[in-house]
């Protein structure tokens, strides 16, 4: 029988191509037998069930650099994992060579030009952990155990979008192992076409296996929310609507609606204020006056402890099925429609949400990074989540319906992270204005599309 990449030959010292590569690694390869397999290869979202061939933990770029070559040389699939967060679950292959970055976990924080070094398998919260022992932050998503990387790659939208921008604005410098195996650094000095893509062309382009960010100081903010009961909730969307209209630059601000017990919409909003704090009880005031909460409140909270607030609401383990897009006002026609889904959803864990995006994250022009999406809106999520393999059917169903009932009120663009596995369709929409410069960028560092496992741009045909 001819030796494939992952039959073994049987003896003592393993030569197949696997066990050589195996040979070269300082990090561990699992195969399907292996003991840590399935833990590694099961993601956030459980409804992503692919067996890869091989799961590469690396230990450092050494590693990474190997498992590129290996691949591309055996012609496998290759997906890359960071922290496994996305909900596509692109991070695992079915068949082929998974890189597994989740190790890659170092850090060095510069206070003295506010910058940080960090490897490319950190989370949000470890990240922030480092950060905040200096009082430093940048933007980051609002879930703690999501990944650095994917999360920048495709935008970054955070509590501080509004103060600093984007995850990816505040990206200074990528490293980076292309699909030929070739290390390099993409900043404004070097590869600049590279650096512009990686901000916000998600992982199309190599394994990125660090980032270095720009900090800034962040230490207590003013934050919290307050769930308004179902006969407030129509009121207090539009009350939301009006309030996150006029926020300064400091505020950024969230709302959601699910249902109570009794399957009644009702409507969440939070807030975070990085600013001195005596204004933002100025610019909260409004929002605490404002009907009957049955719950929550807004005080000075240490930062890590608000990024890591909402972290209850989405579990990982359980089955997730998004639809998403921007939208540019929250009018009467989208509440009434989003109040009479929100009603029949099937599953009590489900919220419709609004992610503000504001300030200086809407004023970058759309062809200065590869996130093309700027403008003063709302990312519009409906994240369905259940338990039951059962109850599949009904969730992506009434997901859909809602989404087109949403419809009317929805722009064509969707931010990438968002995106389902099966929606290759819209990925023209999630690049915008920038997808033809970004498909031009591909076909010089990934002709062949080697990394194809993810929302993925076409290299452009060489003219
Ligand atoms: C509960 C939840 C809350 C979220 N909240 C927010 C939020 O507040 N703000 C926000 O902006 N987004 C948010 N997201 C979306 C999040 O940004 C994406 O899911 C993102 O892909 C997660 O990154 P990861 O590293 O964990 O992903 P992974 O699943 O590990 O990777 C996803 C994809 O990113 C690419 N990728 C990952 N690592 C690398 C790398 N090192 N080099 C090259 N490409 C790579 C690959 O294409 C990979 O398939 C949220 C997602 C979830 C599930």
């Amino acid at each position: 029988m001819p030796q494939g990449p992952f039959t073994s030959s049987g003896a003592a010292q393993d030569t197949s191509p696997l066990g050589a590569l195996a040979g070269r690694l300082q990090g561990e390869l699992l195969t399907p037998r292996g003991p840590d397999y399935d833990r590694i290869r099961h993601v956030f979202n459980a409804m992503i069930d692919r067996r890869p061939a091989a799961i590469l933990r690396c230990a450092g770029v050494a590693d990474v650099i190997q498992g590129v070559r290996f691949a591309r040389a055996q012609q496998l699939p290759l997906s890359i994992h960071s922290g496994g967060h996305s909900v596509s679950g692109a991070s695992v292959c079915q068949g082929g060579l998974m890189l597994d970055l989740s190790r890659m976990k170092g850090i060095r924080v510069d206070p003295a030009r506010r910058a940080a070094q960090a490897q490319t398998g950190l989370l949000l919260r470890e990240f922030d952990h480092e950060t905040q022992a200096f009082g430093l932050a940048t933007t980051l998503g609002v879930i703690s155990v999501t990944g650095i990387a994917g999360l920048t790659l495709g935008g970054g939208l955070g509590w501080l979008n509004g103060k600093y921008g984007l995850s990816c604005d505040n990206v200074l410098a990528a490293d980076i192992v292309t699909a030929d195996g070739d290390f390099l650094t993409a900043s404004p000095a070097e590869h600049e076409d590279l650096y512009w893509a990686l901000r916000g062309g998600g992982g199309n382009f190599g394994v990125v296996t660090s980032l270095t960010y720009q900090l800034h100081p962040v230490s207590t903010v003013l934050a919290g929310g307050l769930v308004f009961p179902a006969e407030q909730a129509r009121a207090a969307l539009r009350f939301y609507y009006e309030f996150s209209s006029g926020a300064p630059d400091e505020l950024s601000t969230s709302a959601s609606v699910g249902r109570d017990a009794e399957g009644r919409p009702v409507v969440s909003i939070a807030a975070c204020y990085c600013g001195p704090l005596h204004e933002g009880e100025l610019t909260l005031q409004p929002l605490r006056n404002f009907g009957k909460p049955v719950e929550g409140e807004f005080r000075p909270l240490p930062y890590l402890a608000f990024q890591r607030a909402h972290d209850a609401g989405a579990p990982a383990g359980r089955q997730h099925y998004w639809k998403s897009s921007y939208l540019k006002d929250i009018t009467d026609g989208a509440i009434e429609a989003l109040l009479e889904f929100a009603a029949t959803s099937p599953s009590p864990y489900t919220g419709i949400g609004f992610q503000q995006m504001t300030g200086a994250a809407s004023r970058v022009d759309p062809r200065a990074t590869a996130f093309a999406h700027r403008d003063r809106h709302y990312d519009f999520l409906i994240v369905s989540q259940w338990e039951d393999t059962a109850d599949s059917d009904r969730n992506i169903a009434w997901t859909r319906r809602c989404f087109e009932a949403m419809s009317p009120y929805l722009q064509a663009a969707v931010y990438v992270n968002n995106l389902g596995g099966t929606e290759q369709e819209r990925v023209r929409a999630a690049y915008g204005v920038n997808y033809d410069r970004l498909a031009s960028v591909k076909a010089r560092y990934d002709p062949e599309n080697v990394f194809r496992l993810n929302h993925n741009i076409a290299p452009a045909a060489a003219t």
